[in-house]
């Protein structure tokens, strides 16, 4: 299965890019929100996770943007974010994430995540 990855942090996203693709997923990783929402629209994918600080386009509105376009209101979205901020958790909520993660986090809790996501909300 293809996960969106949107993070404008390379060592992150190089982190991410790596445990994910480990545990057997396709990754497409991008660095801002807006490419990562050009790649979806053009090659699409089964699940996101984003970071929420990004340039041009943050992770709050990419989330905005996968949950009003049709093709992509049901996909599972993990948001990322080096800002444990309670009022960041309650927007990105409310903005239709389905889990969130706080950077720095540990590599086998993200792919625990993911799979939860992917089983509950996919059925896989
Ligand atoms: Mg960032």
């Amino acid at each position: 299965m293809k996960v969106l990855v949107a993070d404008d942090d390379n060592t992150f996203r190089s982190l991410v890019t790596e445990v994910l693709s480990d545990a057997g997923y396709e990754v497409s990783a991008h660095e801002n929100g807006r490419l990562a929402w050009e790649s979806l629209q053009a090659e699409g994918a089964g699940l996101a996770v984003l970071d929420i600080n990004m340039p041009e386009m943050d992770g709050i509105q990419l989330l905005g943007a996968i949950r009003t376009d049709e093709r992509f209101k049901d996909m599972p979205v993990l948001l990322l974010t080096i800002r444990a901020f309670t009022e960041d958790q309650i927007q990105g909520y409310e903005k239709g994430a389905d889990d969130y993660l706080t950077k720095p986090f540990d590599n086998d809790v993200l792919v625990a995540r993911v799979k939860v996501l992917e089983r509950r909300i996919l059925g896989h």
